[in-house]
This record gives C-alpha cells, sequence and structure tokens, in this order.
C-alpha cells in the first residue's frame, strides 16, 4: 500500500469540498474493492476520504412512492430493512445473496454502484427496476449511469448520495453464481413495471445490460420459456476462465427463465 493521508468528514458538503481540493483523492466507502486496490498497489490516491461518518448517507425512507436507500447501507441493513423487505423485496433478496457476512456488513449500495464490478449484482437491479442514482450534483436514471466495465457516468468531484427505486413487488433478482466469491457469473434481474417488462443481466459481458429482445418478447404475452428463442446480442458477452461468452449466453436464458418463474406471472 502507497502512503496516503486519511479523512474523515462528517458532512456531504465537507466531503466535497475535500474532494474539490484534493483532485488526486479517493472515497472509501465498506472498502470491499478499494482497500484490495490499495493494497495491490493498483492505485495510489493522495488522501483517502472516508465517507462512513456522514450520517446523511444512511437511512432508507419513502418520499412519492420511490423507496430512497442512503448510498452508505450496507448489504446487510437493505437485505434486514423493513421497508425494503416490504417495498422492494427483489432488492433485499438481492442484498442478502451479495457476498458473504463479512462483505455484507461492511459493502455498501453506493460503493457496489460507484466501482460498477461486470459481475456486481446492485446493477442489474438498478437497470431492471428504472433506479435513479442521486448525487452530489444531480439525478441520473440507471438507463444512462451504467457506461462499462468499471465505469459510470459519475464527474470527478460527484458523490452518490443515494438511490432511488419505484416501490415494486413484481421483480426478481436470480444469480447463477460464482462458488468461490459469490459474484455473478450470470444475473439476470426480471422487473414487471406499469409501462412494461424489463430484463437487465449482469456477469455476462463487459458490464450489465438490458435484453431488450427478452422484454418484448414478455409484453407480448411470453413466458420464460419462450426466451430460449429470443436472440441475445453476442457482442455483449464475454469469456473467462469461468466460463466462455457461449456458456454465459445458454446461461443468460435459463437464468432469466428462472427468474420470470420466480414472479408467478
Ligand atoms: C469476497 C467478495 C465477494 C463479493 N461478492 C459480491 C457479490 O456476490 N455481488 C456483488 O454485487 N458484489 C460483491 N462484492 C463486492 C461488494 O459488493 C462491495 O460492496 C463493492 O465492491 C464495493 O462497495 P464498498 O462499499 O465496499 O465500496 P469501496 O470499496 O469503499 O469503494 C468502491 C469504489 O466506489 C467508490 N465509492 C464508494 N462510495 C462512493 C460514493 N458514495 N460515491 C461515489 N463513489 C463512491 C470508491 O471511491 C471506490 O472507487 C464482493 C466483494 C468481495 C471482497
Amino acid at each position: 500500500m502507497y502512503a496516503f493521508d486519511y479523512l474523515r468528514p462528517d458532512r456531504i458538503e465537507d466531503a466535497s469540498a475535500l474532494l474539490a481540493e484534493h483532485p488526486e483523492a479517493s472515497l472509501l466507502a465498506g472498502g470491499q474493492t478499494m482497500l484490495p486496490v490499495l493494497r495491490a498497489r493498483l492505485a495510489a490516491p493522495s488522501h483517502v476520504i472516508s465517507l462512513g461518518g456522514i450520517a446523511a448517507l444512511k437511512g432508507v425512507t419513502l418520499a412519492d412512492e420511490r423507496l430512497v436507500i442512503g448510498a452508505a447501507q450496507t448489504h446487510a441493513q437493505v437485505a434486514s430493512d423493513p421497508q425494503v423487505l416490504a417495498l422492494l423485496p427483489s432488492v433485499a433478496a438481492l442484498a442478502g445473496g451479495i457476498g458473504d457476512v463479512q462483505v455484507r456488513h461492511r459493502g455498501t449500495i453506493g460503493g457496489s454502484v460507484a466501482n460498477n464490478d461486470p459481475a456486481a449484482c446492485y446493477p442489474a437491479a438498478l437497470l431492471a427496476l428504472g433506479a435513479r442514482i442521486i448525487t452530489t450534483q444531480r439525478v441520473i436514471e440507471a438507463d444512462a449511469f451504467f457506461t462499462g466495465m468499471f465505469a459510470t457516468a459519475l464527474k470527478a468531484g460527484e458523490i452518490i448520495t443515494a438511490v432511488s427505486f419505484p416501490r415494486c413487488d413484481r421483480a426478481h433478482y436470480e444469480k447463477f453464481r460464482n462458488p468461490a466469491s459469490r459474484f455473478a457469473l450470470v444475473g439476470v434481474c426480471v422487473a414487471s413495471l406499469p409501462e412494461g417488462s424489463r430484463i437487465a443481466v449482469t456477469g455476462a459481458g463487459f458490464g450489465v445490460f438490458r435484453w431488450h429482445a427478452g422484454e418484448a418478447c414478455l409484453d407480448a404475452g411470453g413466458t420464460g420459456n419462450d426466451l430460449a428463442d429470443v436472440p441475445l446480442d453476442a457482442d455483449c458477452f464475454t469469456g473467462d476462465l469461468h466460463g466462455s461468452a457461449d456458456y454465459r449466453m445458454h446461461m443468460t436464458r435459463i437464468i432469466a427463465a428462472r427468474a420470470f418463474a420466480a414472479l408467478g406471472r
């Protein structure tokens, strides 16, 4: 680990000011990605600014029929939150299936979304549910937020303060998990929203993406089994030591069918 100065503000405004003052600084949330990166000397920030002392980044509120989850809520807190369990059960279940006990008690929704690991679970739920990412500067629709592998629409100095979801009990995230890390080898979130079906796929390629042809199939009355014949864009899939691109395409259809079946439609 390279040397850095550690800062721990207790207000969002102070964190933003510190970021502006130290352009080579990095934010630290749960540290589940950041600390291994620092340990492996893959980054050399001048300062590490912890978000852990900022109370305003915590909590869950209901506003205008949307559930607003603070960026610093850990996966374990999301999984056990009474409002999330009641109004967004698919997201509670997703959070409860992330990593292991330690990862769930340290890792945060804001850190996961900002990091946008191509095998992370949350991005699929955000995309399928039409979530909004609230930052210190603006509100970004999930469709415009995830821009590629470990890449997002966040600008320098921008901090995620919360993620807002429409309440929805007609969604399900299904994961075919890597047995070692529990990251998604393929993960699919299917949501039935008033405006139509949405299907988002994670773990299969360079980043999360929507399966528009699959959505059209479901909206035309198709079932999970019908998804087996719906085209997938081969350019969205990649292979690695865990599985080839063809394998991931095959698994996407199976996992999507399971996610759809879980909706009980
Ligand atoms: C063993 C293991 C297994 C895992 N399994 C899974 C899994 O099954 N599914 C899954 O989805 N994830 C999994 N993860 C990842 C985990 O979910 C972490 O929560 C995630 O990597 C990052 O969240 P964090 O809060 O720890 O962020 P950090 O590691 O602290 O930060 C990650 C990045 O986000 C930035 N950042 C953090 N917070 C903000 C913010 N509010 N605004 C802007 N930028 C911010 C940081 O600067 C950094 O670049 C696993 C991790 C480990 C170590």
